[in-house]
């Protein structure tokens, strides 16, 4: 994964030293999207979060399955593989283990949110990885309350413990990906903003497995509230998940033809 690294910003003066160029030209590397995961959220015994007919395991499988198939019809030059294809459980830590053994070049994970008491909040936020209590993004501060909840949800639903002493070496590893993952999480948000009707909440950091303990740019995707009566009803039909799975698509062909671009800086 080294010309991932060598990409991001805090690798930028080992870069130049790589890529000599005159005085006025820089030219940064490209490097090729060849295969991406999806991991479809939860399964088996574990069911994530529900609303009132919808179930997260399954709509993150139902979401995963049409952009996977839309990866394969649209870019056959990318290998696409799953961590679950299946309603099968898997234990934590499990998925990153799949992705990191996998060599993918981008995880793209896929959930639900869920606040019931807080039955008006709705939309998507898309996470990448924050290391302990450091966040580089700007989060929107009016959330306070809703977000501290959110965040007590999600630990406890997900098994996803924070364990800052044993996870130190990987989230290091994690971090020079952040670049690319802000990139791609940011191009979901746009798209889920002008192609859906729901309401985006944003680019976000957290402290997730899928996004510490793998070593390619990955992100998490939250699709929507199944606590919204609007969310969950625009989640449970089958237009609302082709909807986000091409809103998704589309982000992941704008990412990767950005990547691969040569990138010149006079
Ligand atoms: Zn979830």
């Amino acid at each position: 994964m080294l010309p991932i690294k060598i990409l991001s910003c805090l690798a930028l003066t080992a870069c130049m030293s790589l890529y000599p160029t005159s005085a006025k030209k820089l030219t940064f590397p490209t490097y090729k999207v060849k295969k991406i995961m999806i991991d479809p959220g939860h399964g088996g015994r574990d069911t994530g979060c529900s609303g009132v007919k919808a179930v997260e395991k399954e709509i993150t499988l139902a979401v995963a399955e049409a952009l996977g198939g839309m990866m394969k019809d649209s870019l056959p030059d990318v290998e696409v593989v799953y961590t679950r294809t299946t309603d099968e459980f898997l234990r934590p830590g499990t998925r990153a283990d799949i992705a990191n053994c996998s060599e993918a070049d981008l995880l793209i994970s896929i959930h639900c949110n869920s606040l019931p008491r807080y039955p008006s909040v709705r939309g998507t936020e898309t996470y990448v990885m924050r290391y302990a209590n450091k966040r580089y993004l700007k989060v929107d501060e009016a959330h306070g309350d809703e977000d501290a909840e959110l965040i007590e949800a999600h630990y406890t639903q997900s098994d996803d413990m924070v364990d800052v002493k044993n996870n130190f070496l990987t989230a290091l590893d994690q971090r020079p990906n952040l670049y690319q993952s802000v990139m791609l999480a940011g191009l979901v948000e746009k798209y889920f903003r002008t192609a859906t009707p729901l309401k985006s909440r944003g680019v976000r950091q957290e402290n997730y497995s899928v996004l510490r303990d793998t070593n390619m740019p990955s992100i998490l995707v939250e699709m929507g509230f199944l606590s919204n009566v609007e969310d969950e009803k625009y989640l449970h039909s089958d237009q609302g998940k082709q909807e986000i799975a091409t809103a998704i698509f589309h982000a992941i062909c704008d990412y990767k033809k950005s990547m691969e671009t040569k990138r010149v800086i006079k």
